[in-house]
């Protein structure tokens, strides 16, 4: 690891287990029939079970349970025929029920691994276990951005119940370039497989970051802290960094490290101690007793690993060797899903019609003048008039030098 400690002589071997929370593309949410979605008026987007009104009952969304299993399935999961649904009590007022629905000893996936690329070689990241859970709401407060130094706290419901998937990683990751391009990989799946929009600004894909140091080449672990909710890379990146610091500092004095949660301050770059780390027996974890468990047949499990559509290792690949893709192009659309869509239906609209604009000039424009007209417009490729059918209509004129490159921008 590059980053050297400001106690020069202590050298740390830096350990980084990563819990990923991960909105899933659902129409309603995980119990409720309100809708799942974003940037709508507070408290829209609800239903009695997500205020817990008395009398209400969840009903499972299945098809939540399918995006779950297909990221299962992509990441090497065992996806479970039987998993169970428990309730994991703590008060918070973004939490009417008083317990958040989850699940704890029989998770929908057990095992599973992420491969990473790094500069120079690959990693094998173990992946514990996915199991799904409810989001629960927001508290906006009033007149500054945390509880502290506000006159009063709103409380948000739209995201209360919106279901998630926690990928929880094995500690395997030792350096911040790892955790990084782990986050990165993870997102690449998740938004090609259509099981999350992978939102990180919005929060549809956020993480919690455990870190630890043992001495140089030690077996054992060292006490680890979490920081809780990055939700960018870079985020991720500084947070790593600040704790990493704070624990050097302490251990290279001959201190201990106290196992707690902790919260990371980009105004600051510091993390501060947000609470004693919690035990499993501090949430009084039992079954849900609404919800039955959770049996899958061997048919619907074979019939959604069946379906797993082609994974971006495989997409990225073909798109270079077959379709002659620049690598920059390719990795734009690799993080872009909603340009790579369009991508894809500019492709097959060619097909059908038998147009001959070559497959690398469409990216290239849509990564390159395409991407700058909606990054000036600030809108999406959805949003615009641009249709795919247009596209490649412009392209084709080009291409037959009908007109030029300015009135194609145009
Ligand atoms: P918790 O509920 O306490 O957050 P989880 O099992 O959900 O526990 O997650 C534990 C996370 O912490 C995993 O990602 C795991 O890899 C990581 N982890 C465990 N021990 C260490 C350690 N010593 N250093 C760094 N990360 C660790
Ligand atoms: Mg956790």
């Amino acid at each position: 690891m590059s980053e050297k400690t400001n106690v020069a002589s202590v050298d740390f071997d830096l350990v980084i287990g990563l819990e990923v929370h991960a909105q899933l593309m659902t129409q309603t949410k995980l119990f409720s029939p309100a809708a799942n979605a974003f940037g709508h008026k507070a408290n829209e987007n609800i239903a009695p079970v997500c205020l817990a009104l008395p009398g209400s009952l969840p009903v499972l969304n299945q098809e939540a349970i399918a995006l779950a299993a297909r990221a299962g399935f992509a990441l090497g999961c065992d996806v479970k025929d039987y998993s169970v649904f428990s309730r994991k009590n703590y008060f918070y007022p973004d939490l009417p029920k008083g317990y958040q629905i989850s699940q704890f000893d029989k998770p929908l996936c057990e095992g599973g691994f992420l491969d990473i690329q790094l500069k120079e070689t690959q990693k094998r990241i173990q992946i514990t276990r996915i199991h799904v859970e409810e989001d629960a709401g927001k508290l906006i407060h009033q007149g500054a951005d945390a509880i502290e130094g506000a006159s009063h706290s709103c409380v948000d419901l739209n995201r209360a119940g919106v279901p998630l998937i926690e990928i929880v990683s094995e500690p395997d990751m030792s350096s911040f370039e790892e955790a990084r391009a782990y986050v990165e990989t993870l997102r690449e799946i998740l938004i090609h497989l259509d099981v999350c929009d992978g939102n990180m600004q919005e929060g549809s894909l956020r993480c919690d970051a455990n870190i630890s140091l043992k001495p140089k080449g030690s077996q054992s672990l060292g006490t680890r802290t979490e920081i809780k909710n990055l939700n960018s890379y870079r985020s991720l990146e500084r947070a790593l960094k600040a704790e990493y610091k704070r624990q050097a500092g302490i251990l290279a004095s001959g201190g201990s490290i106290t196992q707690e949660t902790r919260n990371y301050d980009d105004q600051t770059q510091q993390t501060t101690s947000l609470r004693s780390k919690e035990d499993a027996h501090d949430y009084r974890y039992f079954p849900e007793p609404d919800l039955p468990p959770l049996i899958l047949s061997k048919e619907t499990l074979a019939a959604w690993k069946q379906s797993l559509p082609e994974l971006p290792k495989q997409k990225r690949e073909r798109y270079r060797s077959e379709l002659m893709i620049s690598e920059n192009d390719c990795e734009i659309l690799m993080q872009d899903r909603l340009l790579d869509r369009f991508f894809e239906t500019c492709l097959s609209h060619k097909n059908s019609t038998k147009q001959t604009v070559p497959a690398k000039k469409i990216s290239n424009w849509l990564v390159g003048e395409c991407s700058k007209q909606l990054n000036e417009k600030e809108i999406t490729i959805n949003q615009s008039a641009l249709s795919a059918d247009n596209l490649l209509l412009i392209l084709d004129a080009l291409e037959a030098k009908k007109i030029t490159q300015n009135i194609a921008k145009t």
